[in-house]
């Protein structure tokens, strides 16, 4: 029965969101995990919720023109997804990125529903951005795009409706000079966007949370195993924000990472990764990883970043971006004898791959739990911007370190309470159903 309701509902899907592949992908694995709970919870199906749930509230797309430094009129195009506010304000990172469309912030803004319940703190799901590519722009233009963005985005969205933070090419920088044009076209002060600088709003560990809080979440999975990070090899992919902050904490909990990617290729340093040269080529020069050989010559770089799947480790932190990690990445790490994966970067795994490795005992930590310390610690810097006060390092650390930990329990609770016991792919999913499901009967029709 509430398999040929969750085909109709897929079915449903498909046909009313043509080509937005990455958004079935994402509604499909939700569906299937939930079909327990329908099952066993009738009135859900009644009241059309999983139909509701997978409907936006709120599309909004629009032109985003900007001059470029050499006096060309260009044309992007822009979108915010409002998901679902049945638990909290619209709560979603913005991707600048030439791959953006409709379906991938779809996908993203989907997820983030139920990543966002997983927090513990008060939520709803949003996504958007751009096809604006920053990589080889200058400052200027940058500013200049951001600007325009802005000048449409701001009627959208407010500190108690729609909080917007970074993504995909959206990092300090961009979200400065987005706030500044909010600020000025709306003349208030006030916590709309997160990932703030220090100086004007921000959170401390906020750049530093996804990582760190993939990292907390990955512990449990390990301890789970009775083991932890001591002397485990660690490949992580992407080097950016998700990517160097995982690495990072790694390495003190006494993992060597030993491989690191870009969309170009990825680098091997059986030694260790020596972070803080990638981050000053990455975050400061905005460089290629392949120059972290110019300084350590005893270090690989191959070019194409696929490959870096078949670098022999115990753990995989997949942080770059969507269906990264296939099949074939998937059996070269069981072969490679890897013990763990835990997802940094939002559904890094195709279907096909998470089978693989739940088939082979894989411990598999799936996006929307492992990688919520980053939306997570924003939710903790609008507590902070609404009381007008700033926590310590080691304050917001803690909160964050007690939220993965709670994460984790609601994940393999309601795994266990629906039968799967060990599936933290269906007991992400369920837990984070239930609230918003629950949430959104509560409140009617709307
Ligand atoms: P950044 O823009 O800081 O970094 C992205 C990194 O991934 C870059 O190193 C980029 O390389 C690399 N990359 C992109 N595509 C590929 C590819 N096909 N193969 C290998 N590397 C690739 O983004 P974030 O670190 O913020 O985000 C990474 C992922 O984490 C995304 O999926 C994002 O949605 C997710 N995420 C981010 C959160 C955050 O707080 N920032 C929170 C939760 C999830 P290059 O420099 O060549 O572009």
């Amino acid at each position: 029965m509430a398999s040929q309701y969750l085909d109709m509902v897929m079915g449903q899907v498909v046909a009313r969101n043509p080509g937005e592949t990455e958004f079935h992908q994402a509604v499909r694995e939700v569906a299937e995990s939930v079909q327990v709970v329908i099952d066993k919870n009738p009135e859900f199906a009644n009241m059309k919720v999983l139909e509701r749930i997978v409907e936006p509230e709120r599309q909004i797309m629009f032109r985003v023109p900007w001059v470029d430094d050499s006096g060309q009129v260009q044309i992007n195009r822009g979108f915010r997804v409002e998901f679902n506010s049945a638990i909290g304000p619209y709560k979603g990172g913005l991707r600048f990125h030439p791959s953006v469309y409709l379906g991938i912030i779809k996908f993203l803004g989907f997820e983030q529903i139920f990543k966002n319940a997983l927090t513990t703190t008060p939520i709803g799901g949003g996504k958007g951005g751009s096809d604006f590519d920053p990589k080889g722009k200058s400052n200027n233009e940058v500013m200049r795009f951001c600007q325009s963005f802005m000048s449409e985005l701001f009627r959208h969205i407010g500190p108690d409706t729609d909080v917007p933070a970074g993504d995909i090419g959206v990092g300090g920088r961009e979200i400065g000079f987005m706030f500044g044009q909010y600020k000025k076209l709306t003349n208030t002060f006030t916590g709309v966007l997160t990932g703030k600088g220090l100086e004007w709003g921000g959170s401390l560990v906020r750049t530093e949370a996804t990582g760190y809080g993939l990292v907390y979440f990955v512990t449990r999975m390990l301890q789970d195993k009775g083991t932890d990070w001591k002397g485990k090899k660690v490949v992580v992919s992407g080097s950016g924000n998700v990517a160097i902050y995982a690495t990072q904490k790694a390495h003190e909990l006494g993992a060597k990472v030993i491989a690191m990617s870009d969309s170009n290729g990825y680098i091997v340093d059986e030694a260790g990764i020596k972070l803080d040269t990638v981050k000053r080529i990455k975050e400061v020069e905005r460089g290629r990883i392949r120059e972290y050989v110019d300084e350590y010559p005893s270090a690989t770089y191959v070019e194409g970043w696929q490959g870096i799947w078949t670098v022999p480790c115990d753990i995989a932190l997949p942080s770059a971006t969507q269906n990264e990690v296939d099949e074939a990445a998937a059996k070269a790490l069981v072969k490679n004898k890897c013990i763990a994966v835990g997802e940094g970067a939002n559904m890094p795994s195709t279907p096909e791959a998470i089978e693989v490795f739940q088939q082979n005992n894989v411990a598999f930590g799936p996006a929307k739990a492992a990688n919520a310390g980053g939306v997570a610690t924003s939710a903790l810097e609008m507590c902070q911007n609404s009381m007008r006060l700033s926590w310590t390092f080691d304050e917001v650390d803690q909160r964050l370190h007690l939220i993965m930990n709670a994460i984790y329990d609601q994940c393999t609770g309601a795994a266990e309470a629906y039968g799967v016991k060990g599936d933290l792919v269906a007991g992400a999913n369920i837990a984070g159903f239930l609230k918003v499901s629950k949430s959104m009967m509560a409140q009617g029709v709307v």
